[in-house]
C-alpha cells in the first residue's frame, strides 16, 4: 500500500494510531508546519475506532454532520453522509477519502503496533520500537492511541475449552461472522451490546443475552438523510462549526436551560415525549440538571423504565431490564435501534448475572450458577481498558527510566490530559484528565490537535528542544478533574468505565474532564496566550 522507508530512522515527530486523531495530527504538523512525521499503525488501514469495530449493528451514536472533521471548508463541501448517523462501513470510507484527499497514507506505517517508546535524555528524543523489532527515533512522541481501543475479554474460568467460536466486538473479523443457524450468546448490554442484539437476533437460530448491569436506552431513529439536509449542512457548515464549539459536549444540540423543578409534571412527560419521539442523545439535554441533580435525573430515569416496562411484553424480561441501579446518563447513555422491541421474538432469552452469574465457560456453552447455555458462538461486548490501556500498554518510559505504568499506579496523572510529569515531548491526544469520551469526539480531538500544533510552532520558532509539565500542575489540575466530576452524578455509577471500574484491579479514578468542552478550550487557550509558561521549556 505504501512505501515507508524503514532506514529512515529519524523523524521530527512519531505519531501512534491512525484513527481521527493521528490523521489529523499529521495533517498539521507534516502539511501547515512542514515537519517530517511518521505514523505508526497496527491496523492495516486507516480509521482506527471504525477499522476494528465492525460488529453487527457497530453506529455512531453522533449525528453524521457533526462527527466530522471540521478544520476544512472543502472537505465539508466534498463530503456527503447518507444516513443520520453513520455506520461503521461509511465511516471507513469517510476516513480513506480523507487520507487520500491529503494524501495520508504515504506517510503511515502500517502494520506496525509500537510496543516500547523510551525517552532519550542526553540525546532529546524517543526511541520507538515496534513489534516487528523496528526502531525509529523522534524529538516529539505523540499518542493517538484512542480511548476505547483497548479491547477488553473478561477472564472467565474455561474460555479456553470453548470449541465455539468467540469474538469481541471491538476485534471483529474484517469478513464479518455468520450467524444462520447458529445459537448464540452475547455477554455485554453496555451501548456496543445494544447495537448488536437486534442485528444478531435477526440473523440467528437463537440468542441469549448475558446481562450484568441493566442499561437505559434512547431510539436513535435512525433513518436516510433527505436531499434538503444534505444541502442544508453544507450551506450552514459554519453555523455548525460554531455551535460544536459552544455546546459542553460537542454535539450539535443545545442542552436546555431549564431545570425540572421549573416544569409542571404533565409539561415535563411532553417534554420527555417528544425528545423520545426525536430520538438521539439529545434527550439528555431536555432538562439543564438531569446529569447534576438526583431528584431531576430520577424524572428521566423513570420515564424510559416506564418505556422498558410498556414496550417488553414478557414481564420477567421487562423486569430485569428496567432494573437499572445508576441514574440516566451517569454511564455512557446508549441509544438504539429496536433494542428493547427485540427482546419480543420468540428467538431470545435474557440472563439476569446478578442473579445468576457465570460460573465457567466449558466446551459446549456457558455455565452459570443455576443454568447451562449450549452455544456456538459467543459474543463479547464486554468493552474495553477505557482511555489508560492503550498508553500503559505501549511500555513508555520516560525521564530517569520512570515507567508509564509506575507513574500511573495510583491513576492517571496529568497536566490538562495532554501532557505527563516525567515524559518530555510527549503529547496525548485525547487523553486521561481531557473532555474526551464525554463529548463527540471528532471535536474534541481538533482541539487537541491543533494546540498541540500550535504548541510546537512556538517551540519552533522560539527554538526550544524540549517541553514538560510538571508534578505539581498535574496535581492541580487532578483536582479540577474531581472537583469538576464531583459536582455531577458520573462519579456515583458502579462499573463504569469512566472510573475504570470495569476492569479488575485498576484504580478508580474519575478520569475525563466532565467541565465541558467550552471551559476547557479557554483553559487551553491561555495557557497558549500565555506563551506556554505553565510548562517548563527548555
Ligand atoms: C463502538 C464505539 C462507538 C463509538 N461511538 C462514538 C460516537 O458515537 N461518537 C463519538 O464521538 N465517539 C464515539 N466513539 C469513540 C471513538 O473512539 C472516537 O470517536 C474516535 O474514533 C477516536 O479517534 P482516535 O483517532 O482518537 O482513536 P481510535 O479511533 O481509537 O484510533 C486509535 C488507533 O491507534 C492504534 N493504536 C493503538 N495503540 C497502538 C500502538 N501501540 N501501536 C500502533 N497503533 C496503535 C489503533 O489500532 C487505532 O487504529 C466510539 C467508540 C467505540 C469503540
Amino acid at each position: 500500500m505504501n512505501q515507508i522507508n524503514l532506514n529512515n530512522k529519524e523523524y521530527d515527530v512519531i505519531i501512534v494510531g491512525a484513527g481521527f486523531s493521528g490523521l489529523y495530527q499529521l495533517i498539521c504538523l507534516r502539511d501547515q508546519l512542514g515537519m517530517n512525521c511518521l505514523v505508526v499503525e497496527t491496523g492495516d488501514d486507516v480509521g482506527g475506532t471504525w477499522y476494528w469495530n465492525r460488529y453487527p449493528g457497530a453506529r455512531c451514536d453522533t449525528e453524521s454532520h457533526a462527527y466530522s472533521y471540521y478544520f476544512s471548508d472543502e472537505l465539508l463541501k466534498e463530503w456527503t453522509w447518507s444516513e443520520r448517523y453513520p455506520g461503521h462501513a461509511e465511516i471507513r470510507r469517510y476516513m480513506n477519502f480523507v487520507a487520500d484527499k491529503f494524501d495520508l497514507k504515504k506517510d503511515i506505517l502500517f502494520n506496525h503496533k509500537v510496543t516500547s517508546a523510551q525517552y532519550n535524555e542526553d540525546k532529546i528524543c524517543w526511541e520507538i520500537t515496534t513489534n516487528n523489532k523496528i526502531n525509529f527515533r523522534s524529538k516529539f512522541l505523540i499518542t493517538a492511541v484512542g480511548c476505547l481501543s483497548n479491547a477488553n475479554i473478561p477472564k472467565i474460568k474455561g474460555l479456553e475449552n470453548f470449541k465455539g467460536k468467540y469474538y469481541h466486538t471491538g476485534n471483529w473479523p474484517k469478513n464479518g461472522v455468520s450467524f444462520v443457524d447458529k445459537k448464540v450468546g452475547q455477554i455485554g448490554t453496555g451501548s456496543t451490546g445494544i447495537q448488536a442484539v437486534p442485528v444478531i437476533a435477526e440473523e440467528a437460530k437463537h440468542l441469549t443475552v448475558f446481562q450484568r448491569t441493566a442499561n437505559y436506552s434512547v431510539p436513535a431513529r435512525n433513518k436516510p438523510l433527505t436531499e434538503n439536509f444534505k444541502i442544508h449542512v453544507k450551506e450552514r457548515f459554519k453555523y455548525y462549526r460554531e455551535l460544536l464549539k459552544k455546546t459542553p459536549n460537542g454535539h450539535p444540540f443545545e442542552i436546555s436551560d431549564r431545570l425540572v423543578a421549573d416544569v409542571q409534571e404533565q409539561e415535563m412527560q411532553e417534554i420527555y415525549e417528544k425528545a423520545w419521539e426525536k430520538g438521539g442523545l439529545q434527550f439528555r439535554g431536555s432538562f439543564s440538571d438531569l446529569v447534576t441533580n438526583v431528584e431531576a435525573n430520577k424524572t428521566a430515569s423513570d420515564f424510559i423504565k416506564n418505556k422498558i416496562n410498556e414496550t417488553v411484553l414478557n414481564k420477567k424480561f421487562a423486569a430485569i431490564l428496567s432494573d437499572i441501579d445508576h441514574p440516566y446518563a451517569g454511564k455512557r447513555p446508549p441509544i438504539d435501534t429496536n433494542y428493547f422491541e427485540t427482546y419480543n421474538r420468540d428467538n431470545i432469552n435474557l440472563v439476569d448475572l446478578r442473579s445468576n452469574p457465570i460460573t465457567q465457560i466449558d466446551e459446549k456453552g456457558i455455565q452459570t450458577e443455576k443454568e447451562h447455555f449450549d452455544l456456538d458462538i459467543i459474543v463479547f461486548a464486554t468493552g474495553y481498558d477505557a482511555m489508560t490501556g492503550p498508553l500503559l500498554n505501549m511500555n513508555i518510559v520516560g525521564k530517569n527510566n520512570l515507567k508509564l505504568q509506575e507513574a500511573w499506579e495510583e491513576g492517571p496523572k496529568t497536566f490538562l490530559g495532554l501532557q505527563v510529569p516525567g515524559f518530555p515531548n510527549m503529547f496525548t491526544i485525547t487523553g486521561p484528565g481531557s473532555p474526551s469520551v464525554l463529548t463527540n469526539m471528532p471535536i474534541a480531538i481538533e482541539q487537541h490537535v491543533e494546540w498541540i500544533r500550535d504548541c510546537i510552532d512556538f517551540m519552533n520558532k522560539k527554538e526550544y528542544s524540549t517541553i514538560e509539565t510538571d508534578a505539581k500542575s498535574a496535581e492541580e489540575w487532578g483536582n479540577e478533574v474531581n472537583n469538576v466530576a464531583n459536582k455531577t452524578l458520573l462519579p456515583t455509577v458502579k462499573h463504569s468505565w469512566y472510573l475504570g471500574a470495569n476492569i479488575p484491579g485498576k484504580p478508580q479514578v474519575f478520569m475525563p474532564y466532565a467541565g465541558g468542552l467550552p471551559r476547557y478550550r479557554d483553559v487551553c487557550e491561555n495557557i497558549k496566550n500565555n506563551n506556554y509558561k505553565e510548562f517548563s521549556l527548555n
